[in-house]
């Protein structure tokens, strides 16, 4: 039996939809994105952001700069974004150019309005077991994981990627959720005796092709986090032939990315909760 399609779009849509009421209700929210340079994918998911924020009555600032911009100007354009009244929440777009402290910048966004939740404050909330902003890839899989009913606790997860984007917030929540897990990097030996072991696997590396069937245990939820792009389209990091061994897997495009776009929205509405003192920010 070919392995069941979770159908991100679809999930993404009910987000948005009780996002949208919660707009509603909240009235007038804010979303701030700065872009350091012109990076094609940048851009595209940029735009991806602001057109779902609108949709949905979340009025976007969209602020590019300069690739060769100095760290104090760009410093002195997140402080400026903190004290804006009019906005809730604020979003530097990674990666930064390398003249960048990228930590450094984003450290300086207001935690209450860091969506990405790529603070110290943010991300030492997770690790503590208690999480206030956490970025919208990994809460996005995780509400996939949700809506599925795919067994978390207890559950052997590996999660290959270790990016504070990506693969460590995503390990973390896992954590909470009572899974045994595994993470992989570049410097794994034996990726395949980690993957084989896994009833979940998430791939969030960006090398097309690197889970190949031999590396999923029967009956296995498969996430594929990776987005290259090709001539031939968009690819995961998963190949095509694990939907033969894998129960569970999301396809790409269709599985995390619209759920990335989604969950910040979302992200959106949480911090404006938290600036009116609607959500207690702990
Ligand atoms: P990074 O490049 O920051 O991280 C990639 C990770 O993969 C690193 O931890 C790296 O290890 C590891 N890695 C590299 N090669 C191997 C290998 N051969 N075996 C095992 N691990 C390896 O990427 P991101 O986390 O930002 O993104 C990962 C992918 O997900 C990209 O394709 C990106 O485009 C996509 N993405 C998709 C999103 C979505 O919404 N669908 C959102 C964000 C990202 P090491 O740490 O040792 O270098």
């Amino acid at each position: 039996v070919p392995a069941t399609l979770i159908d991100g779009r679809a999930v993404a849509a009910k987000v948005r939809a009780e996002v949208a009421e919660e707009v509603e209700q909240l009235g007038s929210l804010g979303l701030a994105t700065v872009l350091v340079g012109d990076d094609p994918a940048s851009d595209v998911y940029i735009r991806h952001k602001h057109r779902a924020a609108t949709e949905i009555g979340i009025r976007t600032v969209d602020r590019r700069l300069p690739g060769d911009i100095a760290q104090d100007d760009l410093l002195a354009l997140v402080e400026d974004l903190n004290a804006d009244d009019e906005l809730d929440g604020v979003l530097v777009q990674t990666p930064l150019p390398d003249h960048l402290d990228e930590l450094k910048v984003l450290a300086a966004v207001r935690p209450e309005k860091d969506v990405d939740g790529l603070t110290p404050r943010n991300a030492g909330q997770l690790l503590l077991g208690r999480p206030a902003h956490v970025g919208a890839t990994p809460l996005g899989i995780m509400r996939l994981l949700t809506e599925y009913k795919i067994r978390i606790a207890g559950a052997r997860a590996t999660v290959v990627g270790r990016s504070n984007i990506v693969g460590k917030p995503l390990s973390l929540l896992l954590l909470g959720g009572h899974a045994t897990v595994t993470i992989c990097h570049s410097r794994t030996e034996d990726l395949q005796r980690q993957t084989l072991d896994a009833d979940i696997l998430v791939a969030a590396v960006g090398q097309p092709g690197l889970i190949t069937e031999d590396m999923v245990k029967t009956g296995a939820t498969v996430i594929d986090v990776g987005i290259t792009r090709t001539d031939a389209g968009l690819l995961g990091d998963v190949d095509p032939g694990v939907a033969g061994v894998a129960a569970y897997l999301t396809p790409v495009p269709g599985g995390v990315g619209p759920m990335t776009i989604a969950v910040l929205l979302e992200n959106t509405v949480r911090a404006a909760k938290y600036r009116r003192g609607l959500l207690p920010f702990a």
